[in-house]
């Protein structure tokens, strides 16, 4: 979500008459777009700014001007805080607010006196229609549906700094999915923190979910591959499980977190689901398409996590086999139920278990990279390669495969022979 809003930034900066640089010393805006949902994640930022505040100082001797702003989740939740630890910061914006960042750059500009703005209200209207035309970035495109989440899971801070649950209209999601085929998408992933408790209005006025919505966006000409992230297990309803067996250009992979395999856990995080409804709707994921895999997310070491609760988390693991997955110690987050449970787990316990789980995982995934070898499969390469001629490209499992070919390749799905596999990459040749 952050990557589609990060370029969704850059196409109002564009407007605006700004290019993008990745040179830092070039830049007259240093812009964070940042992430609160682990401790790390927040900290960073100051590190961050501490750097940029160093170069632009070093730019401002040569008497150039650096505006140094803030977006996204850690300023929601941390709001004038940001301002204290970094007083130089010239502007900070919520996650639902960004579209006012030009706006805000033309206030900035005409005062000479440097003066913070932050601005972390939850609009009215929806940010969308603020929002410039999204455009292809290139073979692979965003499309946020839906934002923000009522889960209340007792870990998380999604709720609260990207508000309630928002789903675009369908004509809305139509309209972009068909801008960004016309400007060159082959495969669109549509975006959601709960992406599958999708509830958009159609033309009548009329709740429609996302199993019509995929059908619907599935129906335009020239689109190759559907994809949609993140779901929420029991969301999952069996019209959306059917999707699966009935749209062939839906990639036959899953990004369904389970976060823990133990239901008291699973209770304690307040999830809507216990570990048999998630297997059982694995099951009839896999059934629906035999091809299909999945992938996760894990928290290890939630308060009150035992070591009976983490095997019933690697049980879990054994089941699904898991081609991917993101794994996590268990972070205390200021303000969610969670944080202030009395049992937390040790620091070193939640270490332990995540090496354990990593390592499993990372044997699934490994021995599944392994098993494409020799294997023919279509690959859409998007990115250029290190080495001249070489061209990175996606599987329709998400790995990442390059090869050494023709530039004239990019941007196209080609069938590909894997040649080698390891944990993290695929490598092979057209075929
Ligand atoms: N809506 C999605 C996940 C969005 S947050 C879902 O419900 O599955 C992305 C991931 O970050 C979560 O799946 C979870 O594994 C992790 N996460 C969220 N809060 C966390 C915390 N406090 N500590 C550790 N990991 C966390
Ligand atoms: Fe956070 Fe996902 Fe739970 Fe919502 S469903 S509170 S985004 S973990």
């Amino acid at each position: 979500m952050n990557v589609y809003d990060s370029s969704r930034i850059a196409d109002m900066l564009k407007k605006e008459g700004y290019e993008e640089t990745l040179k830092q010393a070039e830049a007259d805006i240093v812009l964070f777009n940042t992430c609160h949902i682990r401790e790390k994640a927040a900290e960073k930022l100051f590190s961050d700014l501490g750097r940029a505040k160093l170069i632009a100082d070093e730019r401002a001797e040569n008497g150039q001007r650096t505006i140094i702003g803030v977006a996204g989740c850690v300023v929601q939740a941390e709001d004038e805080q940001i301002i204290k630890r970094a007083p130089y910061v010239d502007f900070a914006v919520g996650p639902q607010m960004y579209f006012r960042i030009p706006e805000i750059l033309h206030k900035i500009e005409r005062t000479k006196k440097h003066q913070s703005v932050i601005d972390t209200d939850f609009p009215a209207i929806s940010k969308f229609d603020f929002l410039p035309e999204n455009k292809a970035q290139g073979a692979c495109s965003y499309l946020a549906v839906q934002e923000g989440c009522n889960n209340f899971c007792t870990y998380c801070v999604v709720p609260y700094t990207r508000g309630a649950e928002y789903s675009r209209s369908v004509a809305d999601v139509l309209t972009e999915a068909k801008r960004l085929i016309a400007g060159g998408t082959l495969e669109i992933n549509l975006l959601g923190q709960n992406v599958n408790s999708y509830h958009g209005e159609d033309e009548s006025g009329k709740e429609r979910n996302l199993a019509y919505l995929l059908h619907k966006i599935a129906e335009l000409d020239g689109l190759k591959r559907l994809r949609y992230t993140t779901s929420y297990p029991a969301d999952m309803t069996d019209e959306l499980i059917t999707c699966h067996k009935d749209i062939d250009i839906l990639m036959p992979y899953l990004h369904l977190p389970v976060q823990s395999g133990s239901d008291k856990i699973l209770k304690a995080m307040n999830r809507r689901h216990s570990s048999s409804d998630y297997l059982k709707v694995v099951e009839k994921l896999y059934t629906a398409n035999p091809k299909l895999k999945m992938s996760s997310d894990f928290i290890v070491g939630f308060p009150g996590e035992t070591d009976e609760d983490f095997a019933q988390t690697l049980d879990v693991v054994n089941k699904v086999k898991y081609i991917q997955a993101f794994s996590f110690k268990y972070s205390r987050r200021p303000g969610t139920p969670a944080a202030v449970m009395e049992n937390q787990v040790e620091e070193k316990v939640k270490k332990e278990r995540l090496e354990i789980l990593q390592t499993l995982l990372f044997d699934y995934q490994t021995k599944f990279n392994e098993s494409c070898v020799g294997k023919t499969m279509p690959v859409l390469f998007e990115q250029k390669g290190r080495h001249k001629g070489q061209l990175i490209g996606r599987t329709p499992y998400m790995q990442n495969l390059h090869i050494e070919t023709k530039d004239d390749n990019m941007n196209k799905i080609v069938d590909v022979v894997v040649c080698e596999a390891t944990t993290n990459s695929l490598s092979g040749k057209e075929l």
